[in-house]
């Protein structure tokens, strides 16, 4: 049965990713954990988020995990070559933190879209 890594409550849990999506934290099992939708939200609120993921290691010993840098780097030409924009432009990083929150490089990778 899983529970929540923070508070132990074992209803309606999410997986969070410690390192944010649009970060490039990774999906993988050192990056996500289960929280209850309170702990969750913490998670994501401004205020708590530096203080939760401080618990998050003293509690689960996860510091989370981001992409591979050549992965980050490939996923960046596309987005470059997509909007024709170079990184510190709004569509740029608009269009990047839709593909990285989404997952959606995921299958660009796999299918060699990303390449
Ligand atoms: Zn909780
Ligand atoms: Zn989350």
């Amino acid at each position: 049965m899983n529970k929540c890594m923070l508070c132990g409550f074992d209803k309606a849990l999410l997986l969070h990713h410690i390192i944010k999506r649009e970060e490039y934290g990774s999906s993988s099992e050192k990056n996500l954990i289960y929280l209850c939708p309170n702990c969750h939200y913490m998670a994501h609120s401004p205020e708590y988020e530096e203080e939760i993921k401080k618990e998050i290691f003293e509690k689960t010993g996860k510091k989370g995990e981001v992409l591979n840098e050549e992965i980050i780097q490939r996923i960046k030409e596309y987005v470059k070559k997509k909007t024709g924009t170079k990184e510190n432009d709004w569509a740029f990083q608009t269009f990047e933190r839709e593909l990285t929150n989404s997952g959606g490089f995921h299958a660009r990778l796999n299918r060699g879209i990303i390449r």
